[in-house]
């Protein structure tokens, strides 16, 4: 693949969302907030961000329309993200509203789980499918370290909440980084066979709002894997659209692995994401370096079909891949809490 868009491809007026390379895009990220109540070193600064003014975030009637509009664009998953979304007020109430928008979907949330205890329920019953829980460290003082929250008890009972609640199966996201818990990996590996949950190790990406990634401390999966496999030998399942690729205990133990190689396997090739910030800006890649605005237009009296329309031509520009591994890599803007991961 290259970055050049074929001049012969025309772009497509109906059928399915489509880019240059033929990818089809179907899974569909929405930030409802820019905020959060944890401040990860990975990805925010001690002190914040500035957040946005409420007025610059889509109501819940513009991210309900927004949302039917990439339903009717051929969006099968949504998963609703941050920020810390749980967070943002009501959000049962805009769970219900994008139930309604979207009947069929799989509607699953990214969260840090801290609020779950008491919102698991509401939440599963307003129409959240599944949730993914973000734990970095199963040891008390390292959670602190990495969320600069001592929240860990919280986050577990969150956890617990989520399962009883029917929002499973539960994922667990961990973000791998060199010299800082990269020695539990294993420990992790246990944990899943104990709880059954999946845990899937992200690879540390230039996302962070500081713009103080190092190479130097991406974990490749491939280690993670083989320091796993060491112990508790693993069986592959496969990647099917997803950007995990995950494995099974070989033993039969209940719990599964997956990793997420942005770094030193990208999953470009395949990908079918599609982004829509909290002040509804729509992104066709994480690592993009432009957007399209979808709230002026909205709220300027565009039409359902003229959003369609900038939705369509907004993947259409989208790249071949990131450039992360390539010498002219430039960190985008946004970090991963602005843009919604
Ligand atoms: N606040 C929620 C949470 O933490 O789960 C949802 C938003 S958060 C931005 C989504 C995911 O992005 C989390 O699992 C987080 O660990 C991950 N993330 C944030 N910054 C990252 C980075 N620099 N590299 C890799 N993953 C990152
Ligand atoms: Fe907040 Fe999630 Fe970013 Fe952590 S990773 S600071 S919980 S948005």
């Amino acid at each position: 693949m290259t970055d050049q868009i074929p001049h012969e491809a025309t772009m497509p007026l109906d059928g399915p969302l489509v880019d240059t390379y033929g990818r089809v895009a179907d899974d569909l990220r929405i930030s409802v907030t820019d905020r959060c109540n944890f401040r990860c070193t990975y990805c925010m600064p001690a002190e914040g961000l500035a957040w946005l003014p409420k007025h610059e975030i889509l109501t819940f009637e513009e991210l309900t329309r927004v949302l039917g509009i990439f339903v009717r664009l051929g969006v099968r998953s949504l998963k609703v993200t941050g920020g810390e979304p749980l967070v943002r007020a009501d959000l049962p109430v805009l769970i219900r509203l994008f139930r309604e928008a979207g009947p069929d979907l799989d509607i699953s949330l990214t969260t840090n789980g801290v609020l779950l205890d008491r919102l698991a329920g509401p939440l599963a019953e307003a129409g959240v499918d599944r949730a993914t829980i973000s734990c970095d460290s199963l040891l008390r003082h390292r959670f602190e370290e990495m969320t600069r929250r001592d929240a860990l008890d919280k986050v577990l009972a969150g956890m617990r909440a989520a399962e009883a609640a029917g929002l499973t199966p539960i994922k667990i996201n961990c973000v791998v980084i060199g010299g800082t818990n990269d020695d539990e990996v294993v420990d992790f590996a246990r944990w899943s066979r104990e709880t059954g949950y999946e845990v899937r190790f992200i690879e540390y990406m230039p996302l962070d709002a500081q713009h103080a990634w190092e190479r130097e401390k991406v974990v490749p999966a491939a280690r993670i894997l083989a320091a796993i496999d060491a112990v508790h030998p693993l069986l592959p399942e496969g990647h099917a659209n997803e950007p995990a690729t995950t494995f099974r205990f070989a033993d039969g133990a209940p719990g599964r692995i997956g990793v997420i190689a942005s770094v030193t396997e990208p999953f470009c090739d395949t990908c079918n994401r599609l982004r829509l910030t909290a002040e509804g800006m729509f992104r066709n890649c994480l690592f993009a370096m432009g957007e399209t605005d979808l709230r002026a237009p909205m709220r300027g009296g565009a039409s359902d079909d003229d959003l369609a329309l900038l939705i369509r031509q907004g993947l259409w520009s989208k790249w071949s891949g990131h450039r992360i591994n390539h010498p002219d890599f430039v960190q985008p803007a946004r970090s991963m809490s602005m843009i919604g991961g």
